[in-house]
């Protein structure tokens, strides 16, 4: 295994947020380092049963940004500087999960944790990434941590 694992969050938002994993894969033009990222939702969830397609699709889309930041972090040569914290990526995939349920025609977004909903007015506006933040802030234990850690142990899945 060669590249970013995801820290894993004891309180993830969503039973559906993954690990993501990056194993030695075939280097192209399109994707020189060889990256294999691996986004897993968790079946038991029972997301994709085919009744919460807008709500897979938006999340896929969170993870999405996930995945191009750990990408990023790779081609950077695992450079601190690319690596961002859990805030800064949460902010992102958050802002753009809203931008799609937006796009899918929805006037509102509820992101729901295990105590807690947060309800977004759509489209986001000036204030939403302040009330985003807070969100994390509150429901990420560390968000201010680094948000991916480089192993090269082998293994995973
Ligand atoms: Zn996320």
């Amino acid at each position: 295994m060669f590249g970013p694992v995801r820290r894993t969050n004891p309180q993830m938002p969503f039973a559906l947020e993954p690990g993501q994993e990056a194993g030695a894969g075939t280097k192209t033009a399109e994707n020189p380092n060889g990256q294999n990222i691996t986004v897993m939702f968790d079946k038991a969830s029972n997301m994709l049963n085919g009744q919460n397609v807008d709500a897979v699709g938006s999340l896929t889309a969170h993870e999405g940004v996930h995945v191009a930041d750990g990408s990023d972090w790779v081609s950077s040569g695992f450079s601190n500087n690319a690596n961002p914290s859990n805030l800064q990526t949460e902010h992102d995939a958050y802002t753009v999960q809203a931008n799609i349920l937006r796009g899918m025609g929805y006037s509102s977004a509820t992101f729901s944790f295990k105590r807690r909903d947060y309800k977004f007015s759509l489209p986001l506006q000036p204030g939403s990434g302040g009330k985003i933040d807070s969100m994390i802030k509150r429901e990420y234990p560390r968000w201010n941590l680094d948000v991916f850690q480089k192993n090269t142990a082998g293994g995973g899945h």
